[in-house]
């Protein structure tokens, strides 16, 4: 049978401070993530899920699977989706088009994600997603994934307390606030120029 792996980060455990500290990294990757991993490789051992992508096991299962696959699947996309925090963070090219063309400027998007994601109640995420060239800020609730719903994420944000608690503790605002610093917006437009 498959059994997946928790893969590797795309930066040093202490790259993304101050914004996520190498400590939240030791329990929200190392411990959470790769508790995910376990749990799909275990619930899957000996099911029609077995031998399946990561990407099959989350648009067709649901319950437990679904949790822990979509779970490795969000939380592998976000590490993906960060970089070392830059001053002045912006989308440049394609990408930044497409956000002004849907949302009239990057400032009325950053806000509208924001609030998406402060606004989540409880454990979830907050998406931006595409499809046939429409942007769409989404939220999902627990490990909800808009692939789904027939859409191509493109950023997110978890909003779990276990991604921000340690550095933030009940701050959500000033964690996404900081966010911002740390989206790899060259790998948000590879994404879109490949949906
Ligand atoms: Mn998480």
């Amino acid at each position: 049978m498959k059994n997946f792996k928790l893969p590797e980060l795309p930066y040093a455990d202490n790259a993304l401070e101050p914004v996520i500290s190498s400590r939240t990294i030791a329990f929200h990757y190392s411990k959470h993530h790769q508790t995910y991993v376990n749990n799909l490789n275990n619930l899957i051992e000996g099911t029609e899920f077995e031998n399946k992508s990561l990407e099959e096991i989350v648009l067709e299962s649901d319950g437990g699977v679904f949790n822990n696959a979509a779970q490795v699947w969000n939380h592998t996309f976000y590490w993906e989706s960060l970089k070392a925090p830059q001053n002045d963070n912006k989308p440049t090219g394609a990408i930044a088009k497409a956000i002004e063309e849907n949302f009239g400027s990057f400032d009325q998007f950053k806000e509208a994600f924001s609030k998406a994601a402060a606004t989540l109640f409880g454990s979830g995420w907050a998406w931006l997603t595409v499809k046939d060239n429409k942007l769409e800020i989404i939220q999902e609730s627990n490990a909800g994934n808009p692939l789904k719903k027939g859409l191509t994420p493109l950023l997110t944000i978890d909003v779990w307390e276990h991604a921000y608690y340690l550095d933030y503790q009940n701050r959500r605002p000033d964690h996404i606030n900081d966010f911002w610093s740390i989206v790899n917006w060259e790998k948000v437009e590879q994404r879109f120029l490949k949906a």
